[in-house]
């Protein structure tokens, strides 16, 4: 017998009909590529979506076709979010920072139909425009007054095309599991692989940001949006603030700490959400100026370890709570978020830093376990580790083409391909990511572990940790390093402050300085090129 409640779809246009018509003023400030700041507010954003939905359609977009973007956080990407996805598009986002290669392979593989582009982005997409032959035409996010000169001949101006229209237009019903954004994930070998979002899938993952023990946001809030918008939906924030009717701050281009710090304190920001290297950034420049933070009460910190070291400082010298969140492009992205516990109140706070330290526990939705290489569960002891496996509604199904084939174990878990523990209160600790766990004598060595502590030493900016082959253990790590500018800081100042945390056989054997370590396009630390650039290296152990 079915229950006899009413069928409606979870559409990501409901998103933004809920907070136009219930948080209609309620602002979203963006600092805009042509140069000042610009106020809108949901009642005007859910108009301007619609008139684009109409637009779209105007130009033949239909359902399922793939929009492209390649832009800054702002609020006609936000626009673009709602509007594309409302139709029953798909607003594939495109991060710039890629290899022009891998964008070209991007766009093609996604087939996008019309790629949206911040003025920003121009030179990029001249210069792949050729390697393009199926984008129907190049979308400019400006007005008349600030189109570019450029020799392509299919470009069209967002302002003019949504100003064509009236935005009397009422947002199609569809079925919740027609596709809504795609986003690439930015692998560090082989090809970029696509994951599909669903309607369903977003709104779902929507009530997960907002819940208390999620990330916990609401219309009281003011949200500054760092994580990128081409990075898994910046975390879903621009949807789950729209449910709320939080008030969104979008930094556009400009991520240095003055820039930031400015935006926080004028916005009177509560919540800011990004990860580790531009919290390092944003916390080198308020400690060097003897700022405070006025408003700002929580960040979240994710996309790679938030070290130790950065989650005191904000809990102990700013007052800033960190809720520590692991996800993956795969998971939409929350899998896990680090709020504390009741029973954690009474704790001191270096003992509630240690369980911040830590990648937190899953909120309602998502399932999570870890395994060894037979697929046989581990205990949840915080001592044993293994694979970490994900299952829930908005967790993956296989990428876009059905590339990389079956990703799904046969009851449906996903690997993740990170390798962690889950202590008996469920809180999940990221020991590495599979590949780059250092196997020595049998043990393993976290190098995520040896990284944290590692640029807990004065003078040290960053740190990767990887391993080198060694006659007798196998593998033993080796540190790479890079100097706070005018640093005097040594291997052995390096070693002496690890032996105060690390046992004695994870100890790096030895510590080399770089000037600049690689990343990725999504700010990680790109450890392939570094096992590349190290392969003939001798240990002094060896
Ligand atoms: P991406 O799909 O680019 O967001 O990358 C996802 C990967 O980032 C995960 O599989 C983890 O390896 C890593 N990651 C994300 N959040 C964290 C975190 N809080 N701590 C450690 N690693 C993280």
């Amino acid at each position: 017998m079915l229950g006899f409640m009413q069928d409606r779809p979870l559409l990501i246009s409901s998103l933004i009909e809920y907070s136009g018509k219930n948080h209609g003023d309620v602002e979203i400030v963006s600092r805009s590529v042509e140069g000042p700041l610009h106020r809108t507010n949901y009642r005007e954003l859910n108009l301007r979506a619609k008139k684009l939905a109409q637009a779209l359609g105007r130009l033949g977009v239909a359902m399922g076709d793939r929009m492209g973007t390649v832009a800054w956080n702002g609020y006609r990407h936000m626009e673009i979010y709602f509007g594309v996805s409302g139709m029953g598009a798909v607003c594939h986002t495109i991060n710039p920072r890629l290899f022009p290669e891998q964008i070209a392979y991007i766009v093609n593989h996604a087939e996008d139909k019309y790629i949206f582009v911040d003025l920003t982005f121009m030179p990029l997409i001249e210069a792949l425009a050729e390697q393009l032959p199926n984008v129907e035409g190049f979308i400019v996010m400006t007005d008349e007054a600030n189109m570019p000169d450029s020799k392509l001949d299919n470009l069209l101006c967002y302002e003019t095309l949504i100003g064509a229209e009236d935005g009397d237009y009422t947002w199609p019903d569809f079925d919740e599991m027609t596709a809504s954004s795609l986003c690439y994930t930015s692998g560090t070998t082989g090809n970029p692989k696509g994951v599909l979002y669903a309607n369903r899938s977003t709104v779902l993952h929507s009530f997960c940001v907002c819940a208390q023990d999620g990330l916990g946001i609401s219309n009281r809030d003011s949200i500054l949006a760092v994580v990128p918008m081409f990075h898994a939906n910046a975390w879903g924030l621009p949807y789950a603030a729209a449910m709320c009717g939080a008030k969104m701050v979008l930094p556009g281009a400009a991520m240095d700490g003055a820039s930031l710090y400015e935006l926080m304190e004028a916005e009177e920001v509560t919540l800011s959400a990004g990860v580790p290297t531009i919290w390092m950034m944003l916390l080198g420049y308020v400690k060097e100026n003897n700022l405070k933070f006025t408003s700002m009460n929580r960040t979240v910190i994710g996309g790679s370890a938030a070290p130790r070291s950065m989650i005191s400082a904000f809990v102990e010298d700013y007052g800033v709570d960190v809720v520590h969140a692991w996800g993956m492009t795969e998971t939409s992205p929350i899998g896990t978020t680090g709020n504390l516990l009741k029973r954690h109140e009474s704790l001191s706070e270096a003992e509630k830093i240690d369980i911040r330290v830590k990648q937190g526990r899953v909120v309602y939705g998502v399932e999570l376990k870890i395994t060894n290489d037979d697929n046989i569960e581990l205990p949840r002891d915080g001592v044993a580790f293994g694979d970490i496996k994900v299952r829930g509604p908005w967790i993956t199904n296989g990428y876009f083409k059905g590339e990389g084939g079956d990703v799904l174990d046969d009851n449906g878990w996903f690997s993740t391909g990170d390798v962690g523990t889950i202590d008996p209160d469920g809180y999940m600790q990221i020991t590495d990511r599979s590949k780059d766990v250092i196997k020595s004598g049998g043990e393993w060595i976290s190098s995520i572990d040896v990284e944290n502590e590692a640029v807990g030493c004065a003078g040290i900016v960053e740190a990767a940790v990887i391993a080198i082959p060694h006659p007798k253990w196998d593998e033993r790590p080796l540190v790479i390093a890079v100097k706070q500018e005018g640093h005097s800081v040594t291997r052995e100042d390096v070693l002496k402050h690890l032996e105060s945390s690390l046992a004695k056989w994870q100890l790096p054997d030895d510590v080399v300085f770089v000037d600049e370590l690689p990343h990725t396009a999504t700010g990680k630390l790109l450890k392939t090129k570094l096992r590349e650039d190290f392969k003939d290296y001798v240990l002094p152990t060896a």
